[in-house]
Parts: structure tokens; C-alpha cells; sequence
């Protein structure tokens, strides 16, 4: 063979293997994007594509579609790539991590709040985590950082700012009331202590807030942080059982008062300048310093029924895979209800009470779940009704406005009939909301 041929077919097969290159790139972006889009689309559908918190947003001039963002999500189906660039799919799934901010090899993330058209309600705080009312604090999740290495270094850090704006201590009057026991709550409370202050928290649920409701299996992520009292916390990628063995054991080495299971319903400034703290327990409680450290998930509402304050009743669902053979009425008409009834009926025998006729505002794939059980009967569904009853071993109906009571025999009752948002109870106290509409968090590379 002469030399010219050997370099036709030289140039010709890179030629080749150059067209073949781009052909399966495009190739593959096109079903890249198809497969994106069509997420979308769902996403789109079942609610979850508008944010509801903390989220990424890309700048999609700067963007170079490298997907470094969408292979370093911790979470599923939150981003993906379009035409090359990347795109947000599940955004009200996004929890904040913030890796995709991290990853970016080009800047094009930024992390916000908000969106142009959805705005979402943000209490005002200036710099050093005080509120527009001198005196009370805010840390943690419901200022808008939400993760735990986050809560728990702004928990320390509000602490810090009390010291400062310290007021002279009057007799019987704490230096501060620590609001709410999650990841920002339990480390105010330990660098309050370790600062000397005089303090008390009050956790209207159980220790660890958000975190004590995770699934014992998830994969918790966090990074290394300080814990006043402790000292370094060495995790990365943890469970739910170690972070609240970590937080109880050093909370009863330091003899810390936190009063589980006791909701503050308000906070009021006295011509003292002080804080009132009304609890739902009937006891009030005094302080300098209020620190709000409540998360943004509010509380879970209730039916106002007798019997409610039993112990067989919850208003979420932990271990579903722990009960079995109960009989159960769960009550509610929303995905959170639904989806209870749904992990629950395999193992017991369960009833859906829910006081519309049908069910209105579920994601479609609920829908199609719960009326494959409504028709192989696996779960009984009770359109129009309210429960207005809770004993020992029943649970009374009224159905359809019918005169009379309908009794089922119940072991235990699942309540999910919606939160209240804390903006009420901010507002009471006198904390400014401001509606941000795309507010840019700044997170540290
Ligand atoms: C499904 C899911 C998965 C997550 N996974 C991770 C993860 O892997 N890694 C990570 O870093 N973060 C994760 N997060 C986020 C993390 O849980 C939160 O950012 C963090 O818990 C916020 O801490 P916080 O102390 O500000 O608020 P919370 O943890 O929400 O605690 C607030 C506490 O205040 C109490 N409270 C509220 N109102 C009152 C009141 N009126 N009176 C008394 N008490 C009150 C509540 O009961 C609650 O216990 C996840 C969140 C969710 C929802």
C-alpha cells in the first residue's frame, strides 16, 4: 500500500471515530433531556417542582453542563441535565445540603430562597441573629439555613450574641428561653450553660426535632462541627440513632434542663422588657433573652376532640414497619395521611376518616395507590366523616351529617390534619415576616 492511501485511511478512520464521538454525545444529551423533561413534566404534576425552601438556582449563562451538580446531590431526581445545561427537576424534595453549590466547577449555583413568582415568608434578623424586637433571637432552620451543622453552629453563635446584649439579671428571671430542641435548640442550650447563663428550653415535641422523625434507616449527611460542652463531631455521613445518642448523652453529663412534650403558644414583651412565655401546659415562664430555634415545620394541628391527649394517639407515623396487627384509624385526606394508611394496611387493619367526599389535592400516584386498595379492600376508606370521639379501645364517627355516632373498635389513631406554620406565633410576639422572592443565602465555598 503507497503512503497515500495509509494516510487516507489514517485521517479517515479519526474522521470516523470523531463523527461517531459526537453522534452517541448528542446522542445521549438528547436522551438525557428527554428523560429529564419528562421528570419535569411528573415533578410538574405532583406539586414538587416549585420550591419550598432552600434550593439551588442556575445561572444558566455560566452553566457548562458538566453534571457535577447532579452526580453530587445526596437526594434523587433534584436536578438533571436539559439541552446541556443543568436544570432543577424535584426541587421541593431539596433539603439545603448545598453540594451542588459546592461542586459546581464554575460558579453557576447559587442557593435561594424564594422564587420570582412564589415568594416565601422569612423572619427579619439582623447579623447578629436578633429580630426586629430587641431582645428576642433567632437560630437554626426557620432564619432560612437550614441542615444541622448549620443550626447547630447558629445556635452557638445566638448564644454568643446574648452574651453581648447581656441585660443585668433580675431575681427569678432567666438570662434566656431556648425555643424548640432541634440541631439549633439542643446547642444553644449547651453553650448557654457552658457561658454561665441561666436558661431553659421548651420542645414542644421530643429531642432532636426534625432529626428524632427521620426513619431509623436514612443515611443522615452532615460535616464536622463544633458542639459546646462536647467539642469536635467528627461525622460525615451518619444515622439518626448516633446523632440522638450524641445530643442525649452529653445533655444529661451536663445536667441541662430541657423540658420535652411543652409547646410555647406565645411570647409576650412585658413594660419590664421582658418575655412572658406562655406555655400549653398551663405554667408560665419568665426571661431576658427569648431564643426562637422552632425550624420552619411548624405544629402539627389537632382535631380539638376528646380523648385527643391519649397516648394511643400521634400525629406522625416513625416505624410504620413496628406495627402490626392493629386495628388503626388514620385521619386525614392529604399525601402525609395517605401514604400512612398505605405503609400501615399490609400489617393491620386500617380505616381512613377523612370529613370530604373525595380526595382533592393528592399527588396522582396516591390516587392510583389508594384506589387499587379502596377495590381489592385492603383498606377502608370513610368519605365525609369526622371523628368526635377518642377512647380507651374505640373511636367514635359521625358520618355524613347523620344523627348518629358510628363506633369502631381502634387501638391507635394517626392524625394528620395539617401544620400550623409558626408565622402567627412570630407575628404575636412581634417579629417582622418579609416575603423573599429569590433571596440569595450565602453559603462559604
Ligand atoms: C426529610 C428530611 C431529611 C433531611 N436530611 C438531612 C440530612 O441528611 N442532613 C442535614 O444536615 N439536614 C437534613 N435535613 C434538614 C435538617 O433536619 C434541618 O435543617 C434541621 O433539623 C434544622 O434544625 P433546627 O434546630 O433549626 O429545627 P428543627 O430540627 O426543625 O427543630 C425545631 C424544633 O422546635 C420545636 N418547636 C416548634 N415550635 C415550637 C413551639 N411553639 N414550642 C416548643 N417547641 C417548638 C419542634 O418540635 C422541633 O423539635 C433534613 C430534613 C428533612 C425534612
Amino acid at each position: 500500500m503507497d503512503r497515500d492511501w495509509e494516510q487516507i485511511i489514517i485521517y479517515g478512520t479519526v474522521i470516523i471515530i470523531c463523527i461517531i464521538t459526537v453522534y452517541v454525545y448528542l446522542y445521549r444529551q438528547k436522551k438525557k433531556t428527554k428523560e429529564t423533561k419528562k421528570k419535569i413534566s411528573i415533578a410538574k404534576e405532583e406539586g414538587l417542582y416549585e420550591p419550598i425552601s432552600l434550593h439551588p438556582y442556575i445561572d444558566l449563562n455560566t452553566c457548562i453542563g458538566s453534571a457535577a451538580c447532579v452526580s453530587d446531590c445526596p437526594e434523587k431526581d433534584i436536578l438533571g441535565i436539559v439541552n446541556g445545561k443543568a436544570t432543577v427537576i424535584n426541587t421541593s424534595n431539596c433539603i439545603g445540603h448545598g453540594a451542588c453549590f459546592h461542586s459546581c466547577p464554575v460558579e453557576a449555583i447559587s442557593l435561594r430562597i424564594g422564587t420570582e413568582t412564589r415568594g416565601i415568608d422569612l423572619p427579619h434578623i439582623n447579623h447578629n441573629f436578633e429580630t426586629n424586637m430587641e431582645g428576642i433571637f433567632i437560630a437554626g432552620e426557620l432564619g432560612g439555613m437550614g441542615l444541622i451543622k448549620n443550626s447547630v453552629e447558629q445556635g452557638q453563635q445566638a448564644i454568643e450574641s446574648i452574651i453581648e446584649t447581656k441585660k443585668p439579671n433580675k431575681t427569678n428571671i432567666l438570662d434566656v428561653i431556648i425555643i424548640g430542641a432541634g440541631p439549633a435548640g439542643i446547642s444553644a442550650s449547651l453553650a448557654a450553660k457552658k457561658e454561665g447563663l441561666s436558661s431553659l428550653t421548651l420542645e414542644q415535641d421530643s429531642l432532636g426535632g426534625t432529626v428524632f422523625t427521620f426513619p431509623r434507616s436514612k443515611i443522615v449527611m452532615t460535616a464536622p462541627m463544633n458542639l459546646p460542652l462536647y467539642g469536635r463531631v467528627k461525622l460525615y455521613d451518619t444515622s439518626k440513632d448516633e446523632l440522638l445518642q450524641l445530643w442525649n448523652e452529653v445533655i444529661a453529663k451536663n445536667d441541662l434542663e430541657i423540658i420535652e412534650n411543652t409547646k410555647v403558644e406565645d411570647v409576650i414583651p412585658t413594660k419590664d422588657k421582658i418575655f412572658k412565655v406562655v406555655t400549653n401546659n398551663g405554667k408560665d415562664f419568665y426571661s431576658n433573652h427569648i431564643l426562637l430555634a422552632i425550624g420552619r415545620r411548624g405544629t402539627p394541628r389537632k382535631l380539638g376532640i376528646p380523648g385527643e391527649e391519649s397516648q394511643k394517639v400521634a400525629y406522625r407515623l416513625l416505624e410504620p414497619e413496628r406495627i402490626s396487627g392493629k386495628k388503626i384509624v388514620v385521619v386525614g385526606g392529604g399525601d402525609s395521611a395517605v401514604e400512612s394508611a398505605m405503609l400501615l394496611k399490609d400489617d393491620n387493619a386500617v380505616i381512613l376518616s377523612y370529613r370530604k367526599e373525595n380526595f382533592a389535592r393528592i399527588k396522582p400516584k396516591n390516587k392510583e395507590k389508594i384506589k387499587e386498595a379502596i377495590a381489592d379492600k385492603s383498606l377502608e376508606v370513610l368519605f365525609n366523616s369526622n371523628l368526635t370521639h377518642i377512647k380507651n379501645n374505640h373511636v367514635s364517627l359521625k358520618i355524613n351529617g347523620d344523627s348518629g355516632l358510628k363506633k369502631i373498635e381502634n387501638d391507635l389513631v394517626y392524625i394528620f390534619a395539617g401544620g400550623e406554620l409558626p408565622n402567627k406565633f412570630l407575628q404575636n410576639a412581634g417579629v417582622e415576616i418579609t416575603k423573599r422572592f429569590g433571596y440569595i443565602i450565602k453559603k462559604h465555598k
